[in-house]
């Protein structure tokens, strides 16, 4: 242990949020040396769990094993469940929780983020958000039964819901407000094609429809359709979870910690990670606020880096990963395309696999894979390590990516 971990080691830390990022830097904190006190709030009553199997497995009764292979106790990590943090008060060096304050020397917000609710619908019967194991569980039974689903928005979420509730025999008709599936995360040319897989599946896709009220057993449109729906499940993104922080630290327009580039906030001895941050990235020169799993994992580990004092590591600053599960296929993307000029396919949407290179400069950026992990794993590295591609080699599917390198 370095005279620094040792000496960083007194000091007691508390992380709010027991999900991927929290458990993960409790974890990170161990495995970097870290042996002081270390506090793990969840708000939730469940041993911590990961969230990706919720809209897979586990709505089906199938690999119910989504708790955390962690062993906390063996880890002398200090784990309080069903306990919520309220507030923060730095000047006190103290966090407010449901059951009474706790002090802290370092404070890690991994409070994760909330699902937007469709207004109105806060505590209707029979309309759903699918964010946590208990609403998993909650919808487990309506594919049991094989009800007939509207599901609100045709997302990452909305996709993944729509594949389980497909196998499991639903009727499901997903209503989407704007033109076309994953509007939000790609563009038109890309997402209009990924939209033929809802009907492929059996699913029935209407966009542009906008709903206007929820009724018992029914989901009126704005152009005045009645969907008929047992359950209505509603996927229309998600909001950082970070109102307990009151003003205690600085937050961006969509209520995440604006942490800097080792994931401290403005408030001294406080950090933020994972689903409830931005941070800067230098790689993209815009601030990143990503609902990923891999971005809780790999912030997780510079948050215990940064606490133990590491400023000789790199800053955070990864090329953003992430994987979805839907309609039989693998879809997996890395990087950010905001400021990509250049847009090229590699094979068509009409194949069983292909992939979307964004390019900006001559240099990959991003990348889109369907069926094409090998892509995935290739461009990421490309990405990475900022080399110029040569866009005739890399819309080639026959050609392994790396060797598309100019
Ligand atoms: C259904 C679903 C499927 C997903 N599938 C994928 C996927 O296939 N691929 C992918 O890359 N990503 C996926 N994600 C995203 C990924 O799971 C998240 O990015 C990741 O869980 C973020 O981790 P986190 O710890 O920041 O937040 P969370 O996992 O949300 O954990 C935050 C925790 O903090 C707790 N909390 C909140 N407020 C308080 C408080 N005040 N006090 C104490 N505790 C509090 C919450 O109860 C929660 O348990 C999925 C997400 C969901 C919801």
């Amino acid at each position: 242990m370095s005279e620094q971990t040792r000496e960083r080691s007194g000091r007691r830390v508390v992380i709010a949020g027991a999900g991927m990022a929290g458990v993960q830097t409790a974890v990170a904190l161990r495995e970097q040396g870290f042996d002081g006190p270390v506090t793990l709030i969840g708000a939730e009553p469940h041993p911590p769990y990961d969230r990706p199997p919720l809209s897979k497995g586990v709505l089906l009764g199938k690999g119910e094993e989504a708790a955390f292979d962690v062993d906390f106790t063996g880890l002398g990590i200090d784990l309080r469940l069903g306990r919520r943090v309220t507030g923060v008060r730095p000047a006190d060096k103290e966090a407010d929780t449901d059951q009474g304050p706790v002090g802290y020397d370092v404070l890690v917000a991994a409070t994760g983020a909330r699902p937007v609710r469709l207004p109105g619908t806060e505590d209707a019967a029979g309309v759903h958000v699918l964010h946590n194991l208990d609403d998993a569980l909650r919808l487990r039974p309506v594919l049991e039964r094989g009800e007939s689903v509207v599901v609100v928005g045709a997302g990452w979420i909305g996709a993944e819901f729509t594949t389980a509730a497909r196998e499991a025999g639903c009727e499901v008709t997903v209503v989407e407000a704007t033109g076309r599936p994953l509007s939000g995360a790609l563009p038109e040319e890309v997402a209009v094609p990924m939209g033929a897989w809802y009907a492929e599946s059996g699913a029935t896709l209407h966009t542009g429809a906008r709903v206007e009220r929820v009724e018992p057993g029914a989901v009126l449109l704005a152009d005045g359709r009645r969907l008929r729906a047992d359950a209505v499940v509603v996927g229309i993104g998600a909001r950082p979870d970070t109102a307990w922080l009151g003003g205690a630290v600085e937050l961006g327009p969509q209520g995440e910690v604006l942490a800097d580039e080792r994931l401290r906030a403005s408030a001294p001895d406080v950090y933020a990670v994972g689903d409830c941050a931005s941070f800067p990235s230098a790689r993209y020169g815009e601030r990143l606020l990503i609902h990923h799993w891999d971005n809780a994992l790999q912030g997780a580990r510079t948050v215990a880096g940064s606490i133990l004092g590491e400023t000789a590591a790199a800053p955070y600053d990864p090329v953003p990963y992430f994987w979805s599960e839907q309609f039989g296929r693998f879809v997996q993307y890395a990087g950010h395309h905001a400021a990509a000029d250049t847009l090229l396919w590699r094979g068509s949407p009409r194949d069983a696999a292909w992939s979307v290179c964004w390019l900006r400069e001559g240099r990959l950026v991003a990348l889109l894979a369907v069926g094409r992990p090998r892509d995935l794993a290739q461009g990421r590295r490309l990405i990475a390590s900022g080399a110029l591609v040569d866009p005739g080699l890399a819309r080639d599917p026959g050609r392994p990516l790396k060797s598309a390198v100019a």
